[in-house]
């Protein structure tokens, strides 16, 4: 069973979010469960929780359906000791704000080491990072999602990912989120169903599909292996149809959320029915 939807906007409150993806025919959805842009946001209250709650049964989503992104603010590697403890408190704050919401997954992006040390000292200081929200937080998974590998981010190679998993002591909690045009920009061919084929053999030899916990189903503005993040709509992109379609039809995608940050909202909904409809094997001919 595939779970497939879309990063819907909370505006309004936490419940919307679940109420938007049902008016798209989502059977997942991501959200922001505090405004992205800022470090701090007022506690949740039992009634945003309540009303969060009642609107994702009342539309059927489950936690296993529900990928929440944290703040694009935190970076869990940064260089410098005060700022990387900032990071810290407010991942564990995100952390806490899924659990109180019976949220299981939490998608982030990996750091940043801003030029300041050394690629293997970040993925470290990442990982710690993790151990720190694990040990204060339960029954959420930190979900890492791979990068663009724009600036200096990291995540943008697989061996990235299996370094910072490496680094957690809980692997029960630790998994990833793979994003397409993420992918694709950090040089991960997605052209052809046979590219397809080879780019996640080399995430299973590399991560494991056992820690894959979610995917962003994104084409690609930007070109092959740009190390540019410019999302387009699928099939309008330099990555085209096939690759979602072979997603689709694959097995190991399945009872995760397949969640679009595709940039035209209003087809959303179209995107969402293509993508269902990819699932049969008709759709190959
Ligand atoms: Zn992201
Ligand atoms: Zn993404």
């Amino acid at each position: 069973m595939k779970y497939i939807g879309a990063h819907v906007s909370a505006s309004g409150g936490l419940a919307n979010a679940a109420i938007r993806a049902a008016e798209i025919g989502a059977t997942a959805f991501a959200l922001f469960t505090k405004n992205q842009r800022q470090w701090r946001a007022a506690p949740l209250t039992p009634e945003i929780i309540d009303d969060f709650k009642a609107a994702c049964e009342k539309y059927h989503y489950g936690p296993g359906q529900i990928l929440p992104h944290d703040s694009y603010l935190i970076n869990l590697g940064h260089p410098v000791e005060e700022a990387l403890e900032k990071s810290r408190e407010a991942f564990i704050d995100e952390m806490t704000r899924c659990q109180q919401l019976g949220l299981k997954l939490l998608n982030f992006h990996p750091g940043s080491h801003l030029m300041q040390i050394a690629e293997e000292e970040c993925l470290a200081r990442i990982a710690q990072s993790i151990n720190i929200a694990l040990a204060q937080t339960e029954g959420v998974t930190a979900v890492i999602e791979n990068t663009a590998g724009q600036g200096s981010n990291l995540g943008f190679k697989f061996e990235h990912l299996a370094a910072i998993i490496d680094g957690v002591e809980d692997k029960s909690r630790v998994g990833v989120c793979i994003d397409t045009c993420h992918a694709f920009a950090a040089g991960y061919d997605l052209r052809s169903a046979d590219a397809c084929a080879a780019t996640f053999a080399e995430f299973e030899r590399i991560v494991g599909f056992q820690y894959l916990r979610g995917m962003h189903l994104n084409d690609a503005k930007s070109a092959f292996g740009s190390r540019v993040d410019r999302h387009h709509s699928l099939g309008e992109g330099n990555i085209g149809h096939d690759a979602f379609r072979w997603i689709m039809q694959d097995k190991r995608f399945d009872g995760i959320p397949l969640v679009l940050e595709t940039i035209n909202p209003d087809i959303w909904a179209e995107e969402i029915a293509w993508l269902k409809a990819q699932q049969t094997e008709e759709a190959t001919a």
